[in-house]
């Protein structure tokens, strides 16, 4: 077979499951409940004992077909979808993690996430927060109680990188659980689980389903992980093969529990998106590139934030790490130049939240999504008043560089 590209892979991957009148992708499946002929058949699903559809708060086949995918695309052994990223996040940890546990997290994280993590210790589950751009952070913070390590590969508005492959090395010799949130490198730019990750999450909202058009979230088992040795696992979920134990658990309980399911028409957008990931992602990280190459010329912009710039602290390590240094990037402007000005002259590129969307996107951080927190926090994380952070789209590269250039003329107005 020649489907190893990763494009061929995936694309192909519906019709080459249970083929539906021929369909060549999966078809949307509304139903919420599925029927046996024979009784035993529907007992024998809820005991686990055969595969089969139950209801659709836990398992439906349109999000089967997806959860397959992403496996392929990560190369891992099962995956899970949720409603969004989001309740990926929560539910895995809400289902791995126990009151009297400790886990360490970077601190460079998704805002609702940083949010979400501060929630948990008035649930008995500790979090310390570290600079996870060094491994010795991490391992300063580990305790006899922790269970698990969780970061993202780079993080935004300021593009910080972390330490995955020492990190990846430290959680394989303490047996902790190594979760990666790869929704900004996507499995396109990088697999965690050559990192030695054990679960990886991805917003399947922003570049894999690409066009702002679904919310959606995932986990994938690696396989890497040696479940047989983690406490918290229910003896109902510990049957067959050890490497899907804690995945089990997470669909089984977590998902089941929680009802953070996402719906089959979601699926169905997400999937179709997720067909040309690597084409979107070749157009969208080379613009970021010519972009922030002008950008960090300009007399107007004092800072870039991009891996892919030799100035960038770790840029050897983007460079190791993944195929491109991503398609989202920020910039300090200088004072005289007003955040909102800029913003407002700027005509193909939209001012909103989200990323990873077809479209270019840009919103000033500290005003919005980092408004919150306060100036002190701000402050201490490094968020400048004037940082604009750009998610960029699939536009002709052309047409986005004279975009900045009008934008951040003299006489633009
Ligand atoms: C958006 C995002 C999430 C959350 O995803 P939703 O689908 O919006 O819930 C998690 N992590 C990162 C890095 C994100 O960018």
């Amino acid at each position: 077979m020649t489907n190893t590209g990763f494009t061929s892979k995936i694309l192909h991957s519906d019709r080459r499951g249970t083929i539906e009148h021929g369909s060549i992708h999966k078809p949307i499946h509304t139903a919420v409940t599925y029927s046996y002929d024979d009784a035993r058949n529907l007992a024998a699903v809820f005991q686990g004992k055969e595969a089969g559809y139950s209801y659709g708060r836990q398992v439906n086949p349109t999000v089967t077909a997806l959860q397959d995918k992403i496996s392929l695309m990560e190369e891992g052994v099962a995956t899970a979808a949720f409603a969004t990223g989001m309740a990926a996040i929560g539910t895995t940890l809400f289902s791995l993690l126990r009151a009297g546990d400790h886990f360490v997290s970077s601190s460079f994280l998704f805002g609702n996430t940083n949010s979400l993590f501060n929630s948990f210790s008035s649930q008995g589950i500790e979090v310390t927060f570290v600079d996870a751009t060094d491994a010795g952070e991490v391992e300063e913070a580990i305790q006899e109680n922790t269970r698990l390590v969780f970061v993202e590969t780079i993080a935004n508005p300021r593009t910080q990188v972390s330490d995955l492959i020492k990190i990846g090395d430290l959680c394989e010799a303490r047996n902790l659980i190594y979760f990666v949130d790869n929704t900004m490198t996507t499995p396109y730019l990088f697999q965690p689980k050559s990192v030695k990750a054990s679960l990886v999450i991805n917003s399947l909202t922003k570049y894999i389903g690409g066009h702002a058009d679904a919310l959606g979230g995932a986990v994938t088992e690696t396989g890497l992980y040696d479940w047989t040795t983690f406490d918290n696992l229910y003896n109902t979920y510990k049957k067959g093969d050890p490497t899907l134990w804690g995945i089990t658990q997470i669909k089984k309980k977590g998902i089941r529990d929680f009802g953070a399911t996402l719906a089959p028409e979601a699926a169905h957008h997400l999937s179709i998106g997720s067909d040309t990931l690597a084409l979107r992602m070749e157009q969208a990280c080379a613009n970021a590139n010519a972009l922030t190459e002008y950008l960090s010329q300009h007399e107007k912009v004092k800072k870039v934030y991009f891996p892919g710039l030799e100035e960038h602290h770790q840029h050897e390590l983007a460079k190791t790490l993944f195929k491109y240094p991503g398609a989202l990037f920020s910039i300090e402007l200088v004072d005289e130049v007003d955040c909102f000005d800029f913003i407002n002259r700027l005509d193909l590129v939209i001012c909103t939240s989200n990323l990873g969307d077809t479209r270019s996107l840009a919103i000033p951080v500290a005003h919005s999504i980092y408004y919150e927190m306060g100036p002190e926090r701000r402050a201490s994380m490094g968020i400048d008043d004037s940082l604009v952070r750009f998610s960029i789209g699939i536009e002709e590269t052309d047409d986005l560089l004279a975009d900045f250039e009008f934008a951040l003329s003299e006489n633009s107005r």
